[in-house]
């Protein structure tokens, strides 16, 4: 069997073309969603991401208040600018690039964000929230391996979902997300680790495997069952003397053999990149929305 290469290029591209009307018809009512940035220091990578997020927002309509701030920032002072911003009608949701530089507590930093303007779904009120099945913001990147698993019309409920990977932002909510009682939950989920026996033994029973592990060819063709869905979270920097920057970008899994078994595959990278920033607007909109209605309560 040849894999379907789930393109998510193209399904981010639907779902923000999709965000861009709702957030005109938004506009007609006066609501236009905002998104306040915080990148601390210079991290060439957090200056990149951040600048694609600012790029994706204008591209959408969604208003961004861009906050650079020095490496040598004070937590008094980050703390301050989070709390203008919690205060700031304009602004919906805030987003604080992570990793901070040393000195700084990201913990503290991300409890001062206000949970209602919580759009990376990392407040610990919301991730409580997500935990009981209650309304919240989802974290992004496993929000964004949901709607590819959706979109490409996957089976999830009863599905057997091996995970490789238990961080908090990538593997432990996703297999929260996975385990709900709702209509894009119901699956049987397994998390796996370092400390995981014999990982090929879970990984061949699984109808689904999703690999968040940060290494590459940690997933290969003997490790799939036949038909597998495949979904790579992984991007893994490996020396490539053909490329001008002297690398390139794998994911987590063997693509080119485990694409001959699997049914359902992303590739790395253009599966699961493009859906995490898709899914942050995704969370600042509905933020927009939430704000509205309760003014009008
Ligand atoms: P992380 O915090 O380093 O966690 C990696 C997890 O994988 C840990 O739980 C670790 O187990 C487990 N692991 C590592 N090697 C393993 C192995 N050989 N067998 C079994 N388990 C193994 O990483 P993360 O932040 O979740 O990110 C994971 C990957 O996804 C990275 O490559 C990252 O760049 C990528 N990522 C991509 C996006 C995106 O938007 N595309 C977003 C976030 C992350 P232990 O807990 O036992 O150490």
């Amino acid at each position: 069997m040849t894999a379907q290469i789930i393109d998510g290029k193209q399904v981010a591209a639907d779902m923000r073309a999709e965000l861009k009307a709702e957030v005109s018809k938004l506009k007609e009512e006066g609501i236009v969603p905002g998104l306040g940035v915080v990148l601390v220091g210079d991290d060439p990578a957090s200056k990149s991401y951040v600048k694609t997020k600012e790029r994706t927002c204008e591209e959408i309509g969604i208003y961004s208040d861009d906050n650079r701030l020095p490496a040598d920032t004070s937590q008094e002072d980050l703390i301050a600018l989070i709390k203008k911003m919690n205060a700031d009608p304009k602004i919906n949701g805030i987003l604080v690039q992570l990793p901070l530089p040393k000195g700084l507590n990201e913990s503290e930093v991300l409890l001062a964000i206000d949970p209602e303007k919580d759009v990376d779904g990392f407040h610990p009120t919301n991730v409580g929230k997500m935990v009981v099945g209650e309304k919240t913001f989802l974290p992004c990147t496993p929000h964004g391996v949901i709607e590819l698993l959706i979109r490409s019309g996957v089976t999830i409920e009863g599905a057997n979902v091996v995970i490789v990977g238990r961080s908090n932002i990538v593997g432990k909510p996703l297999a929260n997300m996975l385990m709900q009682k709702n209509a894009t939950g119901n699956a049987t989920v397994t998390v796996c680790h370092t400390r995981t026996r014999d990982l090929e033994h879970h990984t061949r029973g699984a109808d689904i495997v999703i690999a968040a592990a940060g290494r590459p060819n940690t997933i290969t063709a003997e490790m799939i069952k036949e038909g597998a869905v495949v979904i790579d979270v992984g991007v893994n920097r490996v020396e490539d003397a053909t490329k001008k920057k002297g690398y390139r970008l794998v994911g987590d899994v063997d693509f080119e053999a485990v694409k001959e078994k699997a049914s359902f595959i992303t590739p790395v990278p253009g599966g699961v990149g493009p859906m995490t920033i898709t899914m942050l607007l995704y969370n600042t909109v509905e933020a927009a929305k939430r704000s509205a209605a309760r003014k009008t309560k």
